[in-house]
């Protein structure tokens, strides 16, 4: 066998895991990418047995994605070859495992929107059996949910992704380049030797340190570019006692902390820019299905992409670095606490909130936390996020019902109300170091968990309210209004049984039981 084609790591041993426990609680390993390095300095025949490659490298890497993502089981990376190809073992090797990168990452996010989707058919069915049974069918308006299957990744982006057994990176001996990539082509046991030219910013960024052995080719607008990166340890700054604040992710603020403070907002300019950029490609799909109607050839047909959606993106980026920040300029000594936020799993009640969902890049944020923290040396740890927007946190109590509206959360049982994303927060600054919680292997544990929680929180209300029990004199006892019957002769004991029941809300009678 090759030697020089990945082979499965060995299982780390014990002192291996040790090793990484300390560095864990010491130091930060942050990865620096150095980007849009131009490899414009080749000749062009080089590109040209680049270009081959990729030719031939990226239809195999569409079809290991493809067999990874509608698989039952997950993607094996280091499984055998399945399919035939002119490629070298190694290349071949490199496909899979790129292939099952894309493919594990699809899985995830599929599979947590399906869940969701589960998890919405089964509230769905609830509501309407409690309709049925309250007999006010003709007032339930919710519709069924559907689901719609996803479609599997297409690759466009000519792209690989690179170890150092197809693409190597060696210092120049000479200067006039930096480095020389030393890429494996079809034509084996004659590698490529492209030149590498970095800009000083790039310079800045390596100086003093070592790159990694993992690198990127793409193709974009004819060109071919390199990403390099680097590995950086930061010592950890974060003190253990250092105050611990949660962070929600969201949408009316990008963030919002337990310590009640609200940092960026995809409302006003934003949104009115996305809403104009929206309608823009809407007309453009319009004019394009109907060109197509007319059998216009594909290359006269206006473009989809559109450079103002683009635009927008980036523009939505800044404000979330810029929030994350501020947020880190209020909080220098905290451990910040944040969800690992999943968007496939998000649900919006409202259609248009889908787009703003997708448009406002949601998911930049956690990474941005994480990155911004981790250079700072600053702790940051991601929790549970499943049902954080509906627990409450002084019963646990659990249920769609506590969000009456986004902004708001009331508890169905004990009344607790909080602005909803304050609230958040404050449950997730909660779950941190919570054990029994974080061995929940999923969303179902996690509901299972919250509710047995509820269930002791009420039976404590119970004796509370037994232990307050007053000396029987019932005479001078008024019970409260809403256990007052009059139409029933009360005798000691049924009243006090009555006296025991713990305080509810009223409207709550249906999710107690
Ligand atoms: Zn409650």
């Amino acid at each position: 066998m090759d030697p020089r084609v990945s082979q499965k790591p060995e299982k780390a041993t014990e002192e291996d895991k040790k090793k990484r426990r300390h560095k864990q609680r010491t130091k930060r390993t942050i990865t620096r990418a150095v980007t849009h390095i131009r490899l414009i300095e080749a000749n062009p025949g080089k590109l040209a047995a680049l270009d081959q490659m990729m030719a031939v490298y990226l239809p195999i890497c569409q079809r290991y994605v493809i067999l990874f993502c509608t698989a039952e089981t997950p993607p094996d990376k280091y499984g055998d070859p399945v399919f035939e190809s002119e490629l070298s073992n190694r290349l071949h090797r490199v496909a899979m495992q790129q292939a099952a990168g894309i493919a594990k990452s699809w899985r995830t996010n599929r599979e947590n929107a399906y869940q969701a989707y589960l998890e919405d058919v089964a509230d769905y069915v609830q509501a309407k059996a409690k309709a049925e049974a309250e007999d006010r069918m003709s007032a339930f308006k919710r519709t069924e949910p559907t689901w719609n299957e996803w479609h599997v990744p297409v690759l466009r982006v000519p792209v690989i992704q690179a170890n150092a057994n197809v693409v190597v990176v060696e210092q120049s001996k000479d200067s006039t380049f930096d480095y020389w990539l030393r890429v494996s082509t079809l034509d084996k046991g004659t590698p490529l030797r492209v030149p590498v030219k970095l800009a000083s910013y790039h310079k800045q960024v390596l100086k003093e340190r070592t790159i990694n052995t993992s690198t990127t080719l793409h193709k974009r607008n004819g060109v071919w570019w390199l990403t390099l990166s680097c590995d950086e340890d930061v010592p950890l700054q974060t003190e253990p006692s250092a105050p611990v604040v949660g962070v929600d992710v969201g949408i009316a603020h990008f963030i919002t902390t337990s310590t009640n403070k609200e940092y960026g907002s995809f409302h006003g300019k934003m949104a009115r820019q996305h809403k104009r950029d929206r309608e823009k490609r809407r007309r453009k799909a319009k004019l394009r299905a109907c060109l197509e109607k007319k059998g216009a050839s594909a290359d006269k047909l206006p473009s989809t992409s559109s450079a103002s959606g683009q635009r927008l993106s980036r523009h939505v980026k800044q404000e979330i670095n810029r929030a994350v920040n501020e947020l880190i300029t209020d909080h220098p000594d905290a451990r910040l606490i944040y969800e690992d936020l999943n968007v496939a799993s998000m649900r919006f009640k409202a259609r248009s909130m889908n787009a703003y969902l997708y448009a406002s890049n949601l998911a930049h944020i956690p990474e941005q936390l994480a990155w911004a923290a981790g250079q700072r040396g600053m702790a940051a740890h991601t929790v549970w996020a499943a049902y954080s927007s509906q627990e409450c946190p002084r019963c646990h109590f659990v249920d769609r019902a506590n969000r009456p509206n986004q902004k708001t959360f009331k508890c169905v049982v004990c009344g607790y109300e909080d602005h909803a994303d304050h609230k958040a927060a404050v449950t997730l600054a909660g779950r941190w170091g919570d054990r029994e919680l974080a061995a929940c292997r999923d969303k179902r544990e996690v509901k299972a968990l919250l509710l047995k929680r509820h269930d002791v929180w009420k039976q404590q209300q119970q004796q509370r309210i037994e232990c307050a029990d007053p000396p029987v004199q019932l005479s001078f006892w008024d019970p409260p209004e809403a256990f007052w019957d009059p139409s029933q002769v009360l005798n000691s004991s049924r009243m006090r049984e009555l006296h025991r029941v713990p305080v509810v809300h009223p409207a709550d009678e249906s999710a107690v039981g």
